[in-house]
C-alpha cells in the first residue's frame, strides 16, 4: 500500500537546483488544514486552546504558522522560550512543562508571563527563591502504575519520571494556596504516539475526576486541565488513523459526564500536541549516492540519521517513497541506510521498495516532528537545510544548512597556528 506525499519527483527535482538535498520540507497547506480541524474538534469547550510542542519542530516560522492558527506554545528549555518569545508569543500563550528545570529557565519562564507547570512539589520551593509565583499555577500529575487502554497496557506511568504522586497534588496546592496562588491547572502525559482514538478521553476522565477531587478536598478553583502531547500518527500505511473529531466528542463526553455535574464547567482544556500537528507534513528528502551488494542490498542516502534519528533510535518505521516511482512494483528488498559509522543508521531494514537507481531521489515520510530537532553532529555529519512548502507552491528556506564553519564555530584554534 502506498502512502501519499506531499511532493513529487517534478518538484524534488526544480527545488534541488536551489537546495541540495538531503533537506526536510514542511507543507504549509496540511499544517494550517490539521490545526483547523483539530480547533474545530474542541470547539465546544470555550477556553480551549492547543499549545504546540515547540521541542517536536522548533523553527520560528513553522511557529509563526501555528499562531496564525491561534495555537500557543509548549516550551519545555530556555531556547525553546526564547524563539517562541522571539516569534511573539507571550503571557498565556506559553506553556512551560520542564522537568529538572534549570533555575534561568524557570526564571524566563516567569518574567514571559508564561503558565508554568510544576513537574515536582519540591519545585515550589525551589522555584520560590526565584521569582513570585503567578495567580495560576499547574502541577503535572503521575497515576503511577501502568495506564490501560481497552485492558491493554499502553505505558508504565509508575516508571516515569514525570509528575507528582496524587497525596503530593493537594500537598503542592495547599503549599501554593498558602503562597497566594488563586487558579490551578493540571496536567498528565501518561502515553505516547497512541493511535486509539480512546486515549484522551481515558486520560481526560482520569484528570477530571482528579480535578474533583482536589476541587473538593483543597476548597481550590481549577482552572485549566492540560491532556498534554500523545496523540499519534500512522507512520505505517496499513495503521489505524486518529480521528481528531472522534477524541475531540470523547473528550467532551467524559467533560459533560465529571465535571458538568459538579458544577465545573468554566474549566478550559488545553492540549500538547507536537507530532499530531506536524509529523506528516514534513518529508525528509533524500539522494540515493550508493548502492552495494554483499549479503544484502544495500542502499546509502546522503541522509543518515543525524537528520532523522527515530529508526536507529526506536526501531521506528518511517515510510520511503521513491520518487517517480510511486506505480512501480516493490519487488526489490533493501535496508535503506545514511553515512554514520554506527550500524544502527538505516532508516530501513528489508523494505520492499521499486528497482532503485543511484541519483533517484526518496522520500522519508512523516518526520515533521521530532526529526530535524533531533538531528545531531556524530561524525562530524552536518544538519541539513529546512524548507517550507507554501500554500501558493512556492518554496522558502526556513533554515539553512549547516557548513563546516557552524561546526568549528564553538572551537578555539587559535593555539594551532
Ligand atoms: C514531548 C511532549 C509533548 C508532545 O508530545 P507529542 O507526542 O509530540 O504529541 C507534549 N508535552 C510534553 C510535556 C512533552 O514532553
Amino acid at each position: 500500500m502506498e502512502k501519499k506525499g506531499f511532493v513529487t519527483k517534478e518538484l524534488i527535482e526544480k527545488i534541488v537546483k536551489k537546495y541540495p538535498t538531503p533537506f526536510h520540507i514542511y507543507y504549509e497547506k496540511g499544517i494550517r488544514e490539521n490545526a483547523r480541524r483539530l480547533k474545530k474538534a474542541f470547539s465546544w469547550n470555550k477556553g480551549y486552546k492547543e499549545y504546540f510542542a515547540v521541542k517536536a519542530t522548533p523553527n520560528p516560522y513553522i511557529l509563526k504558522i501555528l499562531k496564525e492558527e491561534g495555537c500557543g506554545v509548549d516550551c519545555s528549555s530556555l531556547t525553546e522560550l526564547m524563539m517562541s518569545s522571539r516569534v511573539g508569543f507571550k503571557g498565556d500563550e506559553i506553556m512551560f512543562s520542564s522537568n529538572v528545570t534549570p533555575e534561568e529557565d524557570f526564571v524566563l519562564a516567569r518574567r514571559l508571563g508564561a503558565y508554568i507547570n510544576f513537574d515536582d512539589i519540591t519545585h515550589i520551593d525551589f522555584f520560590k527563591e526565584l521569582a513570585p509565583f503567578s495567580e495560576t499555577m499547574c502541577l503535572r500529575y503521575n497515576p503511577g502504575g501502568d495506564f490501560t487502554l481497552n485492558n491493554e497496557i499502553m505505558d508504565t506511568p509508575k516508571d516515569a519520571k514525570y509528575g507528582m504522586t496524587k497525596n503530593q497534588m493537594k500537598e503542592a496546592i495547599i503549599k501554593l494556596k498558602g503562597y497566594g496562588v488563586k487558579h490551578f491547572g493540571i496536567h498528565a502525559f501518561l502515553a505516547s504516539n497512541t493511535k486509539d482514538n480512546g486515549y484522551y478521553p481515558k486520560l481526560a476522565s482520569i484528570l477530571f475526576n482528579l480535578a474533583v477531587e482536589l476541587h473538593k478536598e483543597c476548597d481550590c478553583h481549577i482552572s485549566f486541565i492540560n491532556l498534554s502531547g500523545g496523540v499519534g500518527v500512522d507512520y505505517r500505511p496499513d495503521e489505524p488513523k486518529n480521528d481528531i473529531e472522534i477524541i475531540g466528542e470523547g473528550v467532551r463526553f467524559e467533560y459533560e459526564k465529571i465535571l458538568v455535574p459538579e458544577g465545573m464547567d468554566d474549566v478550559k482544556i488545553f492540549t500538547e500536541l507536537g507530532r499530531f500537528m506536524l509529523a506528516p507534513y514534513g518529508e525528509l528528502i533524500a539522494k540515493v549516492i550508493h548502492e552495494k551488494h554483499i549479503y544484502k542490498e544495500y542502499i546509502g542516502l546522503d541522509a543518515c540519521a543525524a537528520n532523522l534519528m527515530r529508526p536507529a533510535m526506536y526501531g521506528a518505521y518511517h515510510h520511503i517513497t521513491v520518487l517517480g516511482k510511486e506505480n512501480d512494483e516493490c519487488n526489490y528488498k533493501y535496508d535503506v541506510t545514511g553515512g554514520l559509522c554506527e550500524n544502527n543508521d538505516k532508516f530501513a531494514i528489508d523494505r520492499m521498495l521499486p528497482k532503485i537507481e543511484i541519483g533517484d531521489y526518496v522520500a522519508i515520510h512523516d518526520a515533521g516532528a521530532h526529526g530535524f530537532s533531533m538531528g545531531y553532529n556524530y561524525n562530524g555529519k552536518l544538519r541539513s537545510a529546512e524548507l517550507l512548502l507554501k500554500e501558493d507552491g512556492s518554496v522558502k528556506m526556513i533554515r539553512r544548512k549547516e557548513t563546516p564553519e557552524d561546526y568549528f564555530a564553538t572551537l578555539d584554534f587559535s593555539e594551532f597556528k
